[in-house]
């Protein structure tokens, strides 16, 4: 199914000039629960992994953490078995300190170049995946691994990947199985502060010439949730800030400021987002925080942005909370 975000309501050349040269694409994904196969592009879905190459495990340090064992006696698909386990609330046996236990990492996305575009993939390859460890890292985020590879190069298909051993207590990190549909849109930056004065003194002779009623304070929130950057889960774009102030990330390897490449989102739109739900989901506007989608949560509702370097994609990536 198609998705459509309604368009916006500023024309950002006419209304800010400051911000249009520094417009950026964005690929919203538009997660939807589904059954998506190895050869679709999902989010929580399965992985086209060759038998051949070693899954990733992450090695900690963990902290208390559910055992999974008991969800999986009969050896099935660890996906369904663990959607299963988040969908029904199953109780796990008890906690237990899981420092030491190699975890089996859990897909997160699996994203095809011919699907969605603004990847920018190493020659030859076009097929993204991203794996996390279901547990929080030492900066309270599941640790990522990115592998890009050849489709057409994976013949011998593993169907029954391992199984993680452990899982955070939430479940906050076990992604539903979903499918994606790709849609084009334009963000802006929303750390005015960083750009000087003239964008926000822009932003508010617009509001006043268009008596949008829009109270002068608030013009910058107005925009940041509106205008600039879109919620949910997407490929590129800008970053929203909000959790914290701005700071930079370099490429731990050259020193490159990193760039957007996938944002995982505890929902698709909130309160303050109404404005991107697309036409087909109008009808599940109040909905936004479990009924549609992956239903990953990133610390309480915040999201996780992965960057890399621009320069070559065999620097290592890096996380952002916001
Ligand atoms: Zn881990
Ligand atoms: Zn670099």
């Amino acid at each position: 199914m198609t998705r459509t975000t309604p368009p916006r309501a500023v024309d950002v050349a006419a209304a800010c000039p400051a911000l249009a040269p520094l417009a950026r694409p964005a690929t919203r994904l538009h997660p939807r629960s589904g059954t998506p196969s190895v050869y679709d592009s999902s989010i929580g879905g399965p992985l086209l992994w060759p038998t051949d190459e070693p899954w990733p495990h992450c090695h900690g340090p963990h902290d208390w953490n559910f055992l999974t064992d008991a969800w999986n006696p009969h050896g099935l698909n660890p996906l369904q078995s663990l959607a299963d386990a988040k969908l029904t609330r199953h109780n796990p046996v008890p906690w237990r300190r899981t420092a030491d236990v190699p975890n089996a990492m859990l897909p997160v996305a699996q994203l095809y170049t011919r699907d969605v575009p603004g990847l920018r993939p190493p020659p030859g390859k076009d097929l993204l995946q991203i794996l996390w460890c279901p547990l929080d890292n030492a900066d309270a985020m599941p640790e990522t691994a990115l592998v890009w590879r050849t489709a057409a190069d994976v013949t011998d298909i593993l169907n029954t990947p391992p199984m993680p051993a452990t899982v955070d207590y939430g479940y906050s990190y076990i992604p539903l199985p979903c499918t994606v549909e790709s849609e084009r849109i334009i963000e802006y930056p929303s750390d005015f502060e960083k750009l000087g004065s003239e964008p926000l003194e822009q932003m508010r002779q617009w509001a006043s010439r268009q008596q949008t009623g829009i109270d002068p304070d608030d013009i910058k929130s107005w925009f940041k949730d509106n205008i600039c950057v879109a919620p949910g889960w997407k490929v590129g774009g800008h970053i929203q800030w909000g959790t914290t102030d701005p700071f930079p990330q370099p490429c731990p390897t050259c020193g490159t400021e990193t760039e957007p490449l996938l944002t995982v989102a505890s929902c698709e739109w909130d309160g303050g987002t109404h404005s991107w739900i697309p036409y087909e989901d109008q009808a599940l506007a109040d909905d936004y925080s479990t009924t549609i989608g992956p239903d990953v949560t990133i610390a309480r509702g915040y999201k996780m942005i992965l960057r890399v370097c621009p320069t070559s994609p065999d620097h290592p990536h890096v996380q952002l909370m916001q």
